[in-house]
């Protein structure tokens, strides 16, 4: 049984962090996780679990990779550290720069690295203010994202996020940034109306933002090809072609935050391929280096990177960079993390185990407390409701996921609470045998969590 004593014996009042439970503001965890194996991470009381949401969802190879060590060792030893900047380079980011131009089958033509997954919108939002002045139209500046959209926290990245949590007492969001709708057709969709017509509601929707702020002053849309960390939250069929066709229509940049479905997540190389989205900028991160290192980059179609090396070139330098942009240790990690995944076949093992584990879940659907099921490769969400008909939510919002994410701790699973979503994003390499034990072990706590209910 996992026990709570680890978190009571350490200090935890040196760091600053979140450990109340949002909804009760009890004091929880942390945990301490101590090492990692496969799919599987140890606390320091030995207990193990079964991680189910790989990390952040991003350990694509799972823990304790011994190729990803001996990469970083081997660089460690030969060139610790040296950066990008003064006409200099290194022989790791210049080979993964190639490597993920390629990977992008000649799409995207050209990268930027930077630590994370917020410093790398951070710079989108700075590339298309400037790629905007480069091509004179000082007023095109605007960008909108979408409600429950992830994009991280610096103060561009939470301010294109649309979660009420990151922005609270925060000042965000920038004026600049606007957000439209979710595309969430199980709880934003009126009663009857069809996928196709909820798709085109949205794409709707998006058309009267940009006219009501004036297409001249909106510069890009941002979107996840799945949403993560706002729920687990598909979008129908059609919506990124009709959102899309919008963008085009008022010459919008089209930017795909693929952080979390770059490298496979989605049964395909990104998500892009699988929802048909043509983006100008790419945002990868996570599974770029399955989070062994910190690392993330910004990927450039031509005619943007064009714009904008040209205009550095006119001004004479391009002002924007980090100490750690391209950091050799991190980029020769990801070379071997994508090598990786290319030799074992992970892109398609999310797709064939993928669907495993979509048809595993969606035989959830049933019990008392599942509202709705998504999901497509290896993620998922589980929405747990009060009342199947009506889809009413639980009051408070996200006790119930919490408790639900507290239980599976018991029973050696690894979840994620998103409110009431109970989230799944297992590392890639997960096997469906694996598969059917991390649905039992939902299962379990699913019954037990639902048992022990107040009537
Ligand atoms: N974009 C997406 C889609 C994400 O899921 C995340 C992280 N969950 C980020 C951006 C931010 O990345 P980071 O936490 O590395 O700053």
């Amino acid at each position: 049984m996992t026990t709570l004593s680890s978190a009571q014996s350490r200090d935890i009042s040196y760091q600053l962090h979140s450990y109340t439970n949002a909804v009760t503001h009890q004091k929880i965890g942390p945990r301490i996780i101590e090492r990692g194996e496969g799919i599987y991470v140890y606390d320091d009381q030995g207990n193990k679990y079964l991680e189910a949401m790989a990390g952040l969802w991003s350990v694509a190879v799972g823990f304790g990779e011994p190729r990803l060590v001996e990469a970083a060792t081997r660089q460690m030893q030969k060139l610790p550290y040296y950066h990008t900047f003064t006409h200099k380079s290194h022989t790791p980011s210049i080979e993964l720069a190639e490597k993920l131009v390629n990977y992008t089958q000649g799409r995207m033509s050209t990268a930027f690295f930077t630590n994370s997954g917020s410093e790398a919108n951070d710079t989108v939002v700075k590339l298309v203010w400037y790629y905007n002045n480069a091509l004179g139209r000082t007023q095109k500046k605007k960008i909108i994202a979408r409600k429950r959209g992830y994009h991280g926290v610096t103060v561009a990245s939470a301010s294109m996020t649309g979660l009420p949590g990151n922005h609270r007492d925060f000042d965000l969001p920038l004026p600049q940034i606007k957000h439209t709708s979710c595309p969430h057709l199980y709880r934003e969709g009126l009663p009857g109306e069809t996928e196709e017509d909820f798709a085109t509601r949205m794409a709707n929707d998006l058309e009267a933002l940009i006219l009501e702020e004036g297409p001249d002053t909106v510069a890009a849309f941002i979107g996840e090809p799945v949403m993560g960390a706002g729920g687990v939250i598909l979008p129908p069929d059609s919506y990124w072609a009709k959102i899309q066709a919008v963008c085009r229509k008022y010459d919008l940049l089209v930017i795909a935050d693929e952080v979390i479905t770059g490298f496979g997540r989605l049964g395909t190389r990104f998500g892009s391929d699988a929802f048909g989205i043509e983006p100008d900028i790419m945002v990868l991160s996570k599974q770029l280096t399955s989070s062994y290192q910190p690392l993330a980059a910004v990927m450039l179609s031509r005619p943007v990177a064009d714009v904008i090396s040209n205009h550095s070139g006119t001004l004479g330098t391009f002002g924007h960079g980090y100490t750690t942009s391209g950091h050799p240790v991190a980029t020769a990690v990801a070379i071997e993390n994508l090598n990786i995944i290319e030799e074992r076949g992970l892109v398609e093992n999310a797709a064939t185990t993928g669907a495993i584990m979509q048809s595993g879940l969606r035989e959830l659907a049933d019990h008392p407390l599942v509202g709705e099921v998504r999901g497509m490769g290896l993620i998922a969400g589980i929405e747990l409701v009060a009342d199947k008909a009506s889809k009413r939510p639980f009051d408070p919002l996200g006790k119930m996921g919490a408790a639900v994410y507290e239980r599976a701790h018991q029973n050696g699973l690894i979840v994620r609470g998103i409110q009431d979503t109970v989230a799944f994003c297992p590392p890639l390499i997960i096997t469906p045998e694996q598969v059917g034990d991390m649905i039992a072990r939902f299962r379990k706590t699913l019954d037990e969590v639902h048992k022990n209910q107040p009537a």
